[in-house]
């Protein structure tokens, strides 16, 4: 059989069933009828071209030329309808194919002259202009098309059927002589396709995918060939050989071929898609590393905003009672404040089916139901409408668990267009809504995590206070015991011994009360722009004597550039002190006390450069006790005989409050290191919560004033051990 025979007759087959495929599927709408018409006539063409190819004579050649003048008036009507144009160019239009077609015919079926070249020169200047003109109306459609993707889709559309309707008109040229390769059937048959899914498909085809993998599989296509052609060459005409070789050689190049092939083209051509794509990435990164649902908020807003695809994003959490959804922030406009689970669940229950749901496609259903009259579902679509409207938005996905709860909304519009997200997409938006129902979870449990933490610390903030109330009120028991005792045993000097412990014990009580109350109140003091170099220097000074006494080295290294934090200065002197007095205590033999300044610059998690100022201090003790390390910075915990357990949880709420971090860690062998960083003054302002220059621990501590005091008792120390603490 000749290949245009076999050509036809596989295009004959496949017309048909695209043409079956669509009466068959339930809620049919006259356009499905009118392009299942048209594919219908153009498999009765392919069927009778097959049968003149195979059995010459006047019958099939007749009823082929028959066929294609019928083709157009199929054609006209469907495109009318397809475009939902009814005008005079239209209708003229229509008419004409009709008029034409039936003189045609009549020509054909009753006169001898169907195979004059005057006739087959008629039905092909009628076929070219009656197949070419409506294109031509969907391309000015698609130009002046209000949505982007719609206005794309009309033109590819127009532009595949021309090139189809051209090469099957070069199909004819055989009759003039010039014999061309079937080519306008597979273009043919590509055109049916991409029109059969256009009305098919609620959200209109994703030309971007479509394109993308005709590409593919054209570049892989041509690989094989080409292999397959070098492969019979060496092997000198063997089958077998060649065909292992090129399905080897396939299977290994598949998916490292189609990787790039499908990057080159969503760079080359869809620019703004790989931009997209791109964006949505990043930001995915950036939402896995949120713990907190108000920085999960500004995350994604933010990431939208610097994508540029939307006019109006808004993001809603549910509430602690599940009763409705709250706003959590929004670009554009801003839109309604809740949305109640209640009122909403037409909405809320579409978006648990589907996880998202699309303005357009709601449109379109309501559109198909209007025409098959179901009032009930019609009044559902118009509720979920209603829903994406006050939330504004064309595009709603769930942020949802995977027991099916929905945490949160994400609404997005694109008011320059009206379908502003293609199904990719709206499935890459489907990515991030996952890492951010993710992120929820991990927020919750970071919560959960924080307030454990916080009553421990509670606990032993507690347990420590007793203790160091317990204590001084035994001894002024005891003293006025002793007093309220028999006279005998009472002299002047004891009074005077007792009632100095009384008065001494009801002063540390007070001075317990004072730090604690200071803790338990934080102040943040007169924050101004501090030099901590100058800082430094003149609280060593002051302490210089304390040190020498103590028989301890002091060696400072303050780097010069190390920048001017915000922070009240009295404060940072008061952490330094802590500090200092703690090594100085530590170091019972004496030792070396080390204090460092320094610039520290460090990339954040949204990719800004932040700069910290670093204060380091270091002794040559023997470390932080292991058994306190991991709640160094809660309140009362002491190893020290007379010491509060108050002085560095204290510093800790001073920096934290200023926005910095502070760390300790043994140095192995070398005593313990107390790290301090500070923002500088520059970054200070623009310093957010999470982005504190370390992170871990989370310790709660706060206050200001109160010097730690008492004498040292601290003992053996764990190796490069570390604690950290940062604010949050
Ligand atoms: P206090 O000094 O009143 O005990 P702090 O909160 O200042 O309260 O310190 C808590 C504990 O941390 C100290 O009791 C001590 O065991 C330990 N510590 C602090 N600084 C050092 C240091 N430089 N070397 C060893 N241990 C230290």
């Amino acid at each position: 059989m000749e290949i245009r025979a076999q050509t036809s007759l596989i295009a004959a087959v496949l017309s048909l069933a695209i043409a079956v495929t669509v009466v068959i599927r339930p809620r049919r709408l006259r356009v499905h009828w009118l392009f299942s018409l048209f594919a219908f006539s153009i498999a009765c063409w392919y069927l009778t071209t097959f049968l003149s190819g195979v059995q010459p004579g006047d019958l099939w050649r007749r009823a082929n030329l028959l066929c294609a003048v019928m083709l157009p008036v199929a054609g006209v009507q469907f495109f009318r309808a397809f475009i939902d144009e009814y005008t005079i160019w239209m209708s003229t239009l229509h008419r004409a194919s009709l008029v034409m077609a039936l003189t045609l015919s009549a020509l054909i079926i009753f006169t001898p002259f169907y195979d004059h070249i005057a006739v087959a020169s008629a039905v092909f200047s009628y076929l070219l202009l009656m197949l070419v003109a409506p294109l031509a109306v969907v391309y000015q459609r698609g130009r002046n098309a209000p949505s982007r993707i719609e206005g794309a889709r009309l033109r590819y559309l127009a532009l595949v059927g021309g090139l189809a309707a051209t090469f099957t008109m070069a199909d004819y040229l055989r009759y003039v002589g010039l014999d061309i390769p079937p080519v306008g059937t597979v273009l043919t048959l590509i055109f049916l396709y991409v029109l059969y899914q256009s009305i098919l498909r609620y959200r209109l085809l994703d030309l971007y995918e479509l394109a993308g993998r005709l590409a593919v599989l054209t570049a892989l296509s041509f690989t094989l060939a080409f292999i397959f052609w070098v492969s019979v060459r060496v092997s000198g005409g063997g089958f077998f050989l060649p065909s292992v070789v090129a399905a080897m050689v396939v299977l290994l190049l598949f998916d490292p071929v189609r990787t790039k092939v499908e990057e080159q083209i969503s760079s080359l051509i869809f620019r703004e898609r790989f931009d997209f794509e791109r964006a949505v990435a990043s930001l995915r990164r950036r939402v896995g590393r949120v713990l907190e649902i108000d920085d999960l908020a500004h995350a994604i807003l933010d990431g939208l905003e610097q994508s540029r695809r939307v006019t109006h994003a808004s993001l809603y959490f549910v509430d602690r009672e599940e009763k409705g959804y709250n706003l959590a922030g929004s670009l554009g406009p801003t839109p309604v404040q809740r949305i109640e689970i209640a009122p909403g669940r037409a909405f809320l229950d579409r978006l648990r089916r589907d996880d998202h749901i699309v303005l357009e496609t709601v449109e379109r259903e309501l559109e198909e139901l209007r025409g098959a009259g179901d009032d009930l579902e019609a009044e559902t679509l118009y509720e979920i409408m209603q829903s994406l409207e006050a939330a504004h938005a064309s595009v709603c996905l769930a942020i949802r668990a995977e027991s099916g709860e929905i945490y949160g909304l994400l609404c997005l519009r694109d008011e320059r267009l009206r379908d502003a997200f293609s199904p990719e997409e709206v499935q890459l938006l489907r990515g991030l809504t996952a890492q951010a129902s993710l992120a929820v979870e991990n927020s919750r449990l970071y919560q959960h995590i924080k307030e454990r933490d916080r009553l421990a610390a509670l606990g032993e903030m507690a347990a420590g206070l007793a203790h160091e109330i317990r204590n001084p009120l035994g001894a002024i028991k005891a003293s006025a015991q002793f007093l309220h005792g028999p006279d005998a045993e009472r002299d002047e000097r004891a009074v005077e011994e007792f009632l100095g412990i009384i008065i001494d014990e009801v002063d540390r009580l007070n001075r317990v009360l004072s730090s604690f109350l200071d803790f338990a109140r934080p102040s943040r003091g007169n924050p101004s722009a501090a030099d901590m170099n100058a800082t430094v220097e003149r609280t060593m000074q002051l302490l210089g004597p304390e040190c020498e006494a103590a028989n301890v080295q002091v060696a400072l290294d303050l780097h010069p550039d190390t920048p001017n934090v915000r922070i009240d200065v009295e404060q940072l002197r008061q952490v330094l002190i802590n500090l200092v007095r703690n090594a100085v205590q530590a170091m019972e033999r004496g030792g070396t006390l080390t204090v460092s300044t320094q610039l520290r610059a460090r990339r954040d998690v949204d990719g800004a450069s932040r700069r910290w100022a670093e204060m380091r201090v270091g002794d040559t003790g023997p470390g932080i006790p292991q058994k306190i390390m991991s709640t160094l910075f809660v309140p009362f915990v002491t190893t020290k005989d007379s010491g509060t357990g108050l002085g560095l949880s204290i510093s800790h709420r001073i920096v934290t409050t200023a926005g910095g971090s502070i760390d300790a860690r043994n140095e192995a062998g070398s005593g313990a290191t107390f790290v301090v960083r500070l923002p500088a003054t520059e970054d200070a302002v623009a310093q957010r919560t999470g982005a504190a220059p370390a992170s871990a621990g989370a310790t709660e501590g706060a206050a200001s004033g109160a010097v730690s005091e008492g004498k040292s008792e601290s003992r053996s120390g764990a190796d490069t051990e570390s604690v950290r603490t940062a604010n949050r």
